[in-house]
């Protein structure tokens, strides 16, 4: 490659050779902090510093801010309520179910779209029902002399197996539980011929309410005889269709559509063999008491399982932990790099997060780092050392990522710490066969009598061997007392923008099109509804009562006082209704296609849509194009076009009203949940309107120069996205908790929700495109702890209303060494976090504060690494190798659309980078951050992926540098939202001909967005990487071919951060400017 050309044209030449140079705009000259590191530490200088900022904020739900909506009963602000609010809150007319033994089958459901994996086909077990009139016999309990007194090696008398799935099945006769009476609103108002909307009937776990308690099976059981406590005969190991692996990190072979190369292990793949340590935790023996494993423990389990502690001990995992040596795990997380001198340190492949140091068969069932990874890896033993190691500690989530595969247990007797409630998960220890210790609080808890089956291996006393303890990512189907209501339907509300300028971007076609055709695929079932609400100065709503002949537009022209017109037949049961459904689609964009109405009251259409699904939840997705004028909600311009030019601190990220926060949470306090879609080349004042997403836990998607016709390119991925969004999975009346292991505290959140409770989020809706973050503190020293773990639990109910909850568990070594924290830290992880600390930090306080804490995180953590870790001093500037990354990350944060000072970003473009910054998964905020950029004219099969039998080229990630261009090739960049493909002038003509279809680099079209299907190698290989890049995330990529006259030529050099900007350092200009800090 010859980059001179190129570079020398564009006067910024390779960044390493131009040495320190001025700084046109004097990016760090007001930043006395900077001349001053704190020593505070980042967390602090991002959390405390500065004042409070007055009026509403957009960003501070994440820290517990009391909530103006009153909260909701009590039952319902636990992910998981205890035992007794059950009794406390009983539903009107539903029996509590009888404590009897609960059922426990066992099955995989493979999530819609996602191939299922091969699965052994389930124990006949599952498939037999009761007799009808036969009354089961009471429960048998196990013999006494085996719970009690269990002795390895002596097989137990077979013993019944506990009930089992008997009881989820209604015994034909017997009448299900009554449902709740359904919401005033639908009886108050009966209409003649008017369907009253379904009842929710119940939900299957709701069948099982009344059933008397079942036991020993009939004899159609007889056939099955449990496992006695023994080893599994041999092919009972071939139940497991898939080994356990490792997952494998960064490369693609699965078959979901985005889901990246990191699976979950297969559901059946532990039962193969537990985790030594978890073996060993079981049978752990009392003081004075051995208990010899079961001759099926591994005989070749390390020699560091055979020590027994003393029950009681603070920490179960000592023995395998102690055993683990950091120092000869990482010599190359820790091994020194000298930045200044160290040029190429992109690695080959991507990015990886660090494996954290725990034992092997832990580690192996350990959560998948795609679903929740935590900045440290390593966990330290105290706050004092967390605060000398200056990085952040803090949690990556992406809790409702689609799975290839997933576990799913349903059970009536979720088995939880009676203390903090945790989950009984992979990390528990069993102090002895029935007994188990939480990870989380400490507390020994009672294996419940059911537990000791197992449904997978059909196999009696073996509790470490059920699904919940092999998986450390796993669903339930939650019985009622996980249910305050009956499980809501799928309730879908369009909120349809159809002023003048609306319509004439062409938008509105696109919607109803892509809504006719994706109807059936909506996630529902079939009491699933939907409505519509069309708006400019007036609010129009549609009739689609079944019966009438076509759509019935109704107008309400009072938007100061919003009101239903006919409440019962605006929202309707879609499949009842589908035909109108269909001709209102059909016809709308014509409806208003001449229309003259300029003006938009989108606030007083927002109070409509709540008020028409207050009654059940359900999504409202509205779709806007312009600035609100009229009704309450209407916003004033607040861009001002000089302030573009001398950015240094940008006004106005915070909202203009409180109107659509406030909104917001009523309509999170009726699990509403509001999505917004913005199309508009104009200034829209997302700060304020995108307050309506943020605390209902919506999404917001922007299209920022959209038209049908002008931007084609826009208009595809729109189109893709819409079909994205109204297909993907999702989730109602949701919570999410998350717990950690006593000593460790949450203290602010980052996503879009509302933090109900201190620690519980408040979802209305959950979508599997959503991640959040959180950040931590240590409140009580770790000492006598080798691992920690972090739990999730995310209840919700599924679009065919059955009340589920997902539950993440992450286990943590803790470690007692600075050199061990550096050598376990997650440099991508640590960016996400810090980007959305300062998101927080330049909402509160400002633009440049925000830099200058960016900036000093990468000054006080290389310091420390410095003066604390470095055992022998030398010249540069050093980095451990986990985190050479870092301050290329700050830097590009730094140049990122939401935090950089250049002219040439507009305000909402700022705000939405800002938005996606804290809700996105960390993968595709990575994307943003540092954009992949390969060389694409010479792509070869040499080290390429086979997915579903295609080659996917995989080419080495370069430096985003001019350097690295070279006229005489071409360059494919992946900035996550789009895809540029650069063309050298000089560019190898067999490339132009055989990938473009064009003659030469002259013939390339301007506006060129996307590539011909050719049939050459070229032109395969190209277009299969662009798909696998698209078909990997959630959203649509558009394509931009460009040259050097493109228009969008500067938007794609914009992106090369290692090079000098206008108002911005080169990389290795900010990397002397850290020495200089750091050494003086
Ligand atoms: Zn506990």
């Amino acid at each position: 490659m010859s980059g001179g050309g190129y570079a020398a044209q564009n006067g910024a030449g390779g960044s390493y050779t131009n040495g320190p140079s001025q700084n046109p705009v004097g990016v760090y000259s007001s930043n006395q902090g900077l001349m001053a590191p704190p020593l505070t530490g980042f967390m602090n200088s991002l959390t405390t510093k500065g004042p409070p900022p007055p009026g509403p904020n957009p960003y501070i739900t994440g820290r517990h801010q009391p909530s103006p909506v009153a909260p909701p009963p009590s039952s319902w602000s636990g992910v998981a309520p205890p035992p007794s609010s059950y009794s406390q809150h009983p539903q009107p007319g539903v029996t509590p179910p009888p404590v009897a033994p609960p059922p426990s089958s066992y099955s995989q459901h493979p999530q819609p779209g996602v191939m299922p994996p091969p699965v052994a086909p389930p124990p006949s077990s599952y498939s037999q029902h009761p007799q009808p009139g036969v009354t089961p016999p009471p429960v048998a309990p196990p013999p006494s002399s085996y719970s009690q007194h269990p002795q390895p090696g002596v097989m137990p008398p077979p013993v019944a197996p506990p009930p089992s799935s008997y009881s989820q099945h209604p015994q034909p006769g017997v009448t299900p539980p009554p449902v709740a009476p359904p919401p005033s609103s639908y009886s108050q108002h009966p209409q003649p011929g008017v369907m009253p909307p379904p009842v929710a009937p119940p939900p299957s776990s709701w069948s099982g309410i009344t059933q008397a308690p079942v036991a020993p099976p009939p004899s159609s059981w007889s056939g099955v005889t449990p496992t006695p406590v023994a080893p599994p005969p041999r092919s009972w190991s071939g139940v497991t269709s898939t080994p356990v692996a490792p997952p494998p990190v960064g490369n693609h072979t699965g078959p979901g559509p985005y889901s990246t190369g990191t699976r979950l292990p297969p559901v059946f793949q532990n039962t193969m063999q537990p985790p030594a340590a978890l073996q060993q935790g079981l049978y752990q023996a009392q003081p004075g008491q051995m208990i010899r494993p079961p001759a099926y423990h591994s005989p070749s389990a390390p020699a560091l399982y055979t020590q027994v502690q003393p029950s009681g001990s603070a920490a179960q995992l000592s023995p395998s932990l102690a055993a683990m040596s950091l120092q000869s795990q990482t010599p190359e997380a820790l091994r020194v790099v000298n930045l200044l001198q160290e040029r190429n340190i992109l690695p080959s492949g991507a990015v990886t997060p660090p494996t954290p140091c725990l034992p092997q068969d832990l580690q192996k069932i350990n959560c998948c780092p795609e679903v929740f990874r935590c900045t440290l890896t390593s966990i330290p033993q105290t706050q004092a050392l967390l605060n000398k190691a200056k990085l952040p500690l803090g949690l990556l989530l992406h809790p409702f990522k689609d799975l290839s595969q997933l576990p799913v247990v349903t059970s009536s007797n979720i088995v939880r710490c009676r203390s903090c409630r945790t989950y009984i998960n992979p990390f528990v220890t069993f102090v002895d066969a029935r007994r188990w210790k939480c990870n989380l609080c400490h507390r020994v808890n009672d294996v419940p009598e059911e537990f000791m089956y197992n449904p997978v291996s059909r196999s009696y006393g073996a509790p470490h061997k059920r699904p919940e303890v092999q998986n450390a990512t796993i669903e339930f189907i939650a019985p009622s007392e996980y249910m305050l209501r009956p499980p809501q339907p799928a309730v879908y509300l369009f909120v349809l923008d159809v002023s003048h300028n609306a319509v004439e971007t062409g938008y509105l076609d696109v919607v109803c099109q892509s809504l006719l055709e994706n109807l059936d695929s909506l996630p529902g079932d079939s009491r699933t509804k939907i409505g519509f609400i069309t708006f400019d100065s007036t609010i129009h709503f549609y009739n689609l009562q079944e019966g009438l002949s076509q759509p019935q537009m109704l107008i309400v022209s009072d938007i100061d006082d919003v009101f239903l017109p006919s409440p019962d037949s605006l929202l309707v049961n879609l499949s009842e209704c589908k035909e109108l459904v269909q001709d209102l689609l059909t016809g709308l964009p014509q409806m208003f296609s001449s229309t003259m109405e300029t003006q938009s009251g989108l606030g007083p259409a927002l109070q409509a849509g709540f008020k028409l699904l207050s009654p059940t939840g359900g999504r409202i997705s509205v779709f806007q194009t312009q600035l609100p004028t009229v009704g309450i909600g209407a916003l004033k311009p607040r861009e001002e076009p000089g302030q573009k030019a001398h950015a240094k601190e940008v006004q106005h990220l915070n909202p203009a009203t409180d109107f659509y926060k406030k909104l917001a949470l009523d309509c999170s306090g009726h699990h509403v949940a509001v999505d917004l879609f913005l199309l508009s080349a104009q200034y829209c004042d997302l700060s304020s309107l995108g307050c309506i997403s943020r605390y209902s836990a919506g999404s917001v998607y922007y299209y920022p120069s959209y038209h049908r016709q002008r931007s084609p390119a826009q208009t595809e991925r729109f189109q893709r996205d819409l079909k994205r969004y109204l297909t993907r999975k999702i989730g109602f009346e949701a919570v999410m908790r998350i717990r950690c292991t006593k000593g460790l505290s949450i203290h602010t959140f980052h996503g879009n929700f509302f933090v109900r409770s201190t620690d519980l989020l408040s979802l209305a809706n959950v979508n599997p495109d959503a991640g959040f973050a959180v950040q931590m503190s240590i409140e009580e020293n770790l000492l006598d702890l080798q691992a920690v773990s972090f739990q999730a639990a995310l209840l919700y109910t599924s679009s065919k209303g059955e009340r589920r909850i997902r539950v993440h568990t992450l286990c943590l070594p803790v470690v007692n060494s600075l050199s061990d924290i550096f050598a376990g830290a997650d440099v991508q992880a640590i960016t996400a976090l810090l980007a959305s600390m300062a998101v927080d930090r330049s909402v509160t306080a400002s633009l440049g504060d925000a830099r200058d804490a960016l900036i000093n995180a990468a000054i006080d953590s290389l310091s420390s690494y410095r003066s604390s870790v470095l055992s022998v001093q030398q010249p540069g500037l050093l980095a451990p190798a986990c985190l050479r990354l870092l301050p290329l990350y700050i830097l590009a944060l730094l140049k990122h659309r939401a935090f950089r000072t250049s002219a040439s970003t507009r305000l909402d473009e700022r705000v939405f980078s800002m938005f996606q910054l804290k809700s996105q998964p960390l993968p595709f905020l990575m994307l943003t951050v540092h954009p992949g950029l390969y060389r694409a004219d010479d792509l070869s099969d040499e080290g390429a992926l086979n997915v579903s039998e295609r080659t996917i080229p995989q080419p080495r990630a370069l430096q985003l540098s001019v350097e690295k261009l070279s006229r005489d090739a071409a360059f494919l960049m992946d900035c996550g939202t789009v895809l540029y493909l650069w063309i050298g002038r000089n560019c190898n003509p067999v490339f132009l001909t055989q990938v473009l279809g064009v003659e030469s680099y002259a013939a390339v079209p301007l506006n060129m967005d996307q590539l011909p299907e050719l049939d050459t190698a070229e032109s395969s290989r190209i277009r299969a990487l662009i798909d696998w890049l698209r078909e990997r995330r959630p959203f649509h990529p558009v394509l931009h071919v460009i040259r050097d006259e493109s228009p969008l030529k500067a938007e794609f050099l914009q992106y090369l951060i290692e090079d000098l900007s206008e108002s911005a350092l080169s990389y290795y200009e900010f990397l002397l400017h850290l020495q200089q800090q750091i050494c003086k």
